[in-house]
Parts: structure tokens; C-alpha cells; sequence
């Protein structure tokens, strides 16, 4: 609510309708690599969103089919949505006839609006839980968060929700393409998927895993987002798709991994020796050595520490 006042008062303020027209393209020329055959991804600039990156920071990815392109997280706004769009059509002419939405964060999906305007056939898939939100309101959110962070780079940008939901094990094949929907309970949000292409041995982690970046765990779980990730890399893929931060091989998601389980295994030892969540901070922080140059470390250690001891605490009972 705050947020809204906030963009409402910064529209008022400019006396102008200026804030709601449309802003401009993407300034940066983000280059497409391919990863595996027929199989691209955009790496987003690794910061959170601001003016200079337009909002744009996530790894928007797209695999050309014989029966179609099919887009996994088109990014955060119309802007970044159509330079996925201008990237695609470097590589084919073919539409668009499928979406991934990993999970409900606005930086991976509220793209779906340059698509969906380009391909209005276009199915677009995400977990139920991620529909039920948006159509809650996180879409509205998203689009006011986005719009403050970048101060209005994003506007233009309407809430497209996905229109077809799955979950666990569904195949969608297109053109001879299998897609492969994996979803275990809670993990970064409570409504990830990971999209594993079994013929391509490569897997879309969606925020599962960060790589040289840390992400926000707030609505997630340190254990199911442990067992998520031992799922993505006993899937056969050799190929790893982060959120964010750049495609590899599976060190994208066992450096995330271990992350999380040397943050949950300090907290734990810390808290059976009846620490409280800010003496364990400094007593943990030399286990971290490892991760602490990767980008929002030090904004983010702090609260993954206390959501580890919430979950560990609430473990114990
Ligand atoms: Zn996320």
C-alpha cells in the first residue's frame, strides 16, 4: 500500500501524465548465448532493479522448435519482454507459442505482456499457486515495485498472468521438444517450477539457484529449496539455467546449495548451543567465506540467518 502512495504521489507531484506513458526501450544491446543446441539465454545485469538497468536482471531464456519458440521467464517489464522478442528474431521467424513462468517474482514474468500483445495465442504455463497470487494482487505489486526501483523506467507495463497452470511431472512437448514441469513443495517461493529439457540434458532452475548472487528467501525454504536443487542435478541436465547470474554447468546450482545448507547446518549447531539469530552472525560469517563476494552478500546474509533460525527453530517443535 505504502508503494502505491508512493508512485501516486510521484505521478502527482510531476503534474504530468508522463509517468504513465509508456517508457523507453532497453539502451543496453543484451546479447542471446546459446547453451545448447537451439537453446539460448539473455544474462540479465546481476544488480536489483534501478534506473540504469531499466529493471531488467533477470536471465530471460528461449528454445527454438520446429513447431515454435518457447520462452522460459520473458523478464520484468514490456521493455525487457520485447528485447526478448528482438532477440528471438535474430535467430528465427517462428512465433512464439509457449511460456514458462518459473515462479511469481515480477522480475521473471511481467514480460508476459510483450508476448502475449505479439502471440495473442500464446499459452503461457505456471504453477496454480503462482496464478492464485497474481490474481490476489502480486502481480499489482510487482508493477509498483518495479516502477519505484527503476523510477518509472518500467511504465507501460500491464499485469499478464499465465493462463494454463501445471505442476509436478507434466510433459508439454512442442515440435518434438520435450519440457518437463518439476515442482516439490516449497523452495524459493511455495510456487517454483524447474523446467528440465531431458533431450538437451539442460534445466531451467528459475530462482532455485542464484549464481554469484544471492536472492531473497523470504517466502521460501531453506530445506525444500535444498531438496529442489538435489532434484535439478540428479535430472540427468548438464546444462544449468540460474535465475540469475551466468548458465554453467552444475556448479550453478551446487555453489547455491551449499550455500543455504551452511547457512541452515551454522544456524542449527548455533541454536542447539541456545545462540540467538544476531550472536550467530558473527560466529557463522567465517564459514562464508566462500560466497562473500557474490553480489548482495551483505545485504542479504544477515536475513538469511534469521529465516534459517525461524525454520530451524520451528523444526524443533
Ligand atoms: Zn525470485
Amino acid at each position: 500500500m505504502r508503494m502505491m502512495l508512493l508512485v501516486f504521489l510521484a505521478v502527482w507531484a510531476a503534474g504530468s501524465v508522463v509517468a504513465v506513458e509508456k517508457a523507453s526501450p532497453l539502451k543496453v544491446d543484451y546479447v542471446a548465448k546459446k547453451v545448447a543446441e537451439d537453446v539460448f539465454v539473455i544474462h540479465g545485469p546481476k544488480g536489483i532493479p534501478s534506473p540504469e538497468n531499466q529493471g531488467f536482471m533477470n536471465n530471460p531464456g528461449f528454445v527454438i522448435t520446429p513447431g515454435g519458440v518457447v520462452v522460459v521467464d520473458p523478464g520484468s517489464s514490456v521493455q525487457v519482454g520485447e528485447m526478448v522478442l528482438a532477440q528471438i528474431r535474430k535467430r528465427t521467424d517462428k512465433p512464439v507459442v509457449a511460456v514458462f513462468n518459473t515462479h511469481v517474482h515480477g522480475d521473471h514474468w511481467l514480460g508476459n505482456q510483450a508476448i502475449f500483445e505479439a502471440f495473442p495465442e500464446v499459452k503461457i504455463h505456471a504453477h496454480p499457486k503462482m496464478m492464485e497470487r497474481v490474481e490476489k494482487g502480486a502481480g499489482i505489486q510487482w508493477l509498483e515495485i518495479m516502477l519505484d526501483l527503476t523510477k518509472g523506467a518500467t511504465a507501460g507495463t500491464e499485469v499478464v498472468s499465465a493462463n494454463t497452470a501445471v505442476n509436478e511431472g507434466r510433459e508439454i512437448e512442442v515440435g518434438g521438444v520435450v519440457f518437463r514441469v518439476l515442482h516439490d513443495g516449497q523452495s524459493h517461493t511455495d510456487n517454483d517450477i524447474m523446467i528440465l529439457l531431458p533431450q538437451k540434458k539442460v534445466v531451467f532452475l528459475g530462482d532455485n539457484a542464484g549464481y554469484g548472487r544471492m536472492l531473497r528467501l523470504n517466502d521460501g525454504s531453506f530445506q525444500g529449496n535444498i531438496r529442489n536443487l538435489n532434484r535439478a542435478l540428479a535430472s540427468g541436465a548438464t546444462v544449468f539455467v540460474p535465475g540469475h547470474g551466468p548458465t554453467a554447468g552444475a556448479e550453478a546450482a551446487t555453489e547455491y546449495r551449499d550455500y543455504l545448507q551452511a547457512i541452515y547446518d551454522g544456524v542449527k549447531e548455533f541454536f542447539e548451543d541456545d545462540l540467538s539469530d544476531f550472536e550467530i552472525k558473527p560466529k557463522l560469517l567465517p564459514r562464508l567465506a566462500r560466497w562473500k563476494d557474490w553480489t548482495d552478500f551483505d545485504s542479504l546474509v544477515g536475513s538469511h540467518i534469521s529465516l534459517a533460525y525461524l525454520e530451524v527453530e520451528a523444526a524443533e517443535f
